[in-house]
């Protein structure tokens, strides 16, 4: 589901994740692997201060796994250890709690020396919408848990789920706004899927991504759909439009009289994207950043 935000809800937001805070040791910071800096708050290091954190590199199976290696890295030179997981398999869950344990250290250290048993590391997971936070919390819960409306502001008696016996995670995860007022950002949010498509022109959405695929990953892009030769500029828009006309002849997504069908082509174009039809792609880099 995707949120209106609006300025009340931000604030909200923001309070909300704040009182946790004072409950938990450690944030899991939740981003999508693909585009790890357009799904991430653009408030974040001002909501959290200086509470411990690991950011997840979720959705990680659907990612460029050289490109995620990069942003592991990007993170490491800011301080910040991530890691990439897959949610939807449970393979990691033992790996996150071991470095949360390691993020909470210092306190375990002090609670041995007073001769206190060390108690469970105590976790809250934050992130954008559909960036992965209730699949990563059922997981972890090892059931499905009855999650509370995506919105902020709805809240319920929250509990703690017991991960192994070193962790315990707030079931209600902290909901952030993403960085929608920039539009290449609104557009890689659109193109996996973050927030509905029809905030957007879907031929917009596929004109974007359809650059990025054939300046990043241009044979996978030839490759699906039998293109022959791809732009030499892509900066020139005709010939990328020209790119996905070929592809909707190619898929049938054609207009009576035999013009094609942009539209059609463009939803074909961004649903096998999203679906790793192409092969694992990011759509974001820290060399673009360069
Ligand atoms: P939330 O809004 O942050 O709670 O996001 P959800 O947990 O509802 O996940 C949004 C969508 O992403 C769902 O369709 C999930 O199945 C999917 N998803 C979540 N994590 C992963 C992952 O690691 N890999 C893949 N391929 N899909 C994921």
């Amino acid at each position: 589901m995707t949120i209106q935000w609006f300025p009340g809800h931000m604030t909200r937001a923001r309070r909300e994740i704040q009182a946790k805070l004072k409950l938990i040791d450690v944030v899991i910071e939740l981003l999508d692997a693909r585009i790890p800096l357009s799904s991430r708050n653009p408030m974040i290091d001002e909501i959290l201060q200086s509470k411990p954190r690991l950011v997840l590199l979720n959705k990680h199976d659907l990612a460029d796994p050289a490109v995620t290696a990069k942003w592991v890295a990007y993170f490491a030179d800011r301080g910040l250890q991530a890691l990439p997981v897959d949610s939807t398999n449970g393979n990691q869950l033992k790996d996150i709690a071991s470095r949360c344990r390691e993020l909470f250290a210092a306190k375990i250290a002090t609670q041995i020396r007073k001769g206190i048993n060390p108690r469970a590391v105590r976790a809250l997971i934050v992130g954008i919408p559909n960036v992965g936070k209730s699949t990563l919390i059922n997981k972890m819960a090892g059931r499905k848990i009855a999650l509370t409306g995506d919105k902020p502001g709805v809240t319920k008696g929250q509990q703690w789920i017991k991960v192994g016996s070193e962790m315990e995670l707030l079931d209600t995860p902290g909901i952030l706004w993403p960085k929608f007022e920039d539009q290449q950002v609104g557009m890689r949010l659109a193109a996996t899927g973050a927030i509905k498509e029809e905030l957007l022109h879907i031929s917009d959405i596929a004109l974007f991504l359809v650059r990025y695929l054939a300046s990043h990953y241009g044979s996978s892009l030839q490759e699906r759909y039998g293109i022959e030769k791809l732009p030499e500029d892509m900066k020139d828009t005709d010939a990328v439009i020209a790119i996905m006309e070929e592809i909707g002849r190619k898929r049938g997504a054609l207009l009576s009289g035999g013009r094609v069908d942009l539209e059609k082509a463009s939803l074909t174009i961004i649903r096998e994207a999203r679906a790793g039809k192409m092969g694992r792609i990011s759509l974001e880099s820290p060399d673009d950043l360069r």
